[in-house]
């Protein structure tokens, strides 16, 4: 029996000894890069019909100690699941925040800047209080904040989260709907949450040009907006076809591979300082 029990020991030191050797799964892996911080909030310019950058879309991705650079669609639904994404997001805010207030005067006023989030985080009040942070680090006017909500699932808790939204329009905040007519509730969607911005999928924008699909889509999107006063953001505009269709609707604003990629911080505030010499 002495040499049993010492083998059943033995045996569990060693899968103890394993187990702690083990690789980290992809959520023990997250919750470590959100408590070293270990995020990189991307810009990717926004530019107004001149071609000017105006604002920027934070877009983030995990620089992964082994897999290197991690696209969001590799965690955010983890990030989800396991509510990191309000600590990820409160962090993303933070660097964006020290990034924007260091070349102030780079920034032109009322900067637009777009931040993503996710459907549970429309009921936290931290986020609020994030947001007020945020904003109050720069002079009034200076930034806009826009808060992209997604339309590809439900909103939950529709009172809690109309009433966050409220408290975010009263800081000045905006509210855009993100990949307009990929979901199921774009209408209902915009009257409940007094929408500011429709960003038309880039779905939509592809088929612009191609001839066997018309852009039928852009162009009732382009008529519901002007209706309902409601300004529209192109994402992936990709080529001068797609741009010249958007900017004979007067579309307000561009997004896409054919102005910028999503960029790092530092290459991003060199881009505005570019546009600042012109
Ligand atoms: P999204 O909000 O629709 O962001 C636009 C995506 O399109 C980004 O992908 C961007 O890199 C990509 N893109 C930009 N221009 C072009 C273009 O010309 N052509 C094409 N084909 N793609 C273009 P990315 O960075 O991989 O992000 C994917 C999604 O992950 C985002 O889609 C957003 O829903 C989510 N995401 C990113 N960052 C965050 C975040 O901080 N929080 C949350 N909740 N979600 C985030
Ligand atoms: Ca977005
Ligand atoms: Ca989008
Ligand atoms: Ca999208």
């Amino acid at each position: 029996p002495v040499i049993l029990s010492c083998i059943i020991a033995l045996s569990a030191g060693i899968m103890f000894y394993q187990y702690l050797n083990r690789p980290l799964s992809l959520r023990e892996a997250l919750y470590q890069a959100v408590s070293n911080d270990d995020f990189i909030p991307l810009l990717q310019p926004i530019v107004n019909p001149h071609g000017d950058i105006c604002g920027a879309e934070v877009l983030l991705r995990w620089n992964h100690p082994k897999q290197g650079f991690m696209m969001p669609d590799q965690f955010i639904p983890l990030a989800e699941t396991t509510g990191l994404i309000h600590k990820m997001t409160s962090q993303a805010l933070s660097k964006v925040k020290n990034h924007l207030i260091e070349h102030q005067p780079l920034l032109p006023d009322g900067f637009h800047l777009a931040i993503n989030i996710s459907p549970e985080q429309c009921n936290d009040l931290t986020f609020y209080e994030d947001c007020q942070h945020f904003l109050s680090s720069f002079p009034n006017g200076k930034i806009q904040l826009i808060i992209e909500l997604t339309e590809r699932e439900l909103i939950q808790s529709t009172t809690r989260a109309i009433r966050l939204f409220d408290k975010l329009r009263t800081l000045g905040a905006q509210i855009a709907l993100d990949d307009f007519g990929t979901g199921h509730a774009s209408l209902s969607y915009i009257n409940q949450f007094e929408i500011d911005i429709l960003k038309i999928d880039k779905s939509f924008i592809r088929k612009i040009g191609s001839l066997d699909r018309p852009s039928h889509i852009v162009d009732n999107v382009v008529d519901l907006a002007e209706r309902l006063n409601i300004e529209i953001v192109a994402e992936g505009v990709e080529n001068l076809t797609q741009e010249a269709y958007l900017k004979q609707r007067h579309i307000q604003y561009f997004q896409g591979y054919l102005y910028d990629k999503p960029l790092a911080p530092e290459i991003f505030i060199e881009r505005l300082a570019r546009q600042s010499r012109k």
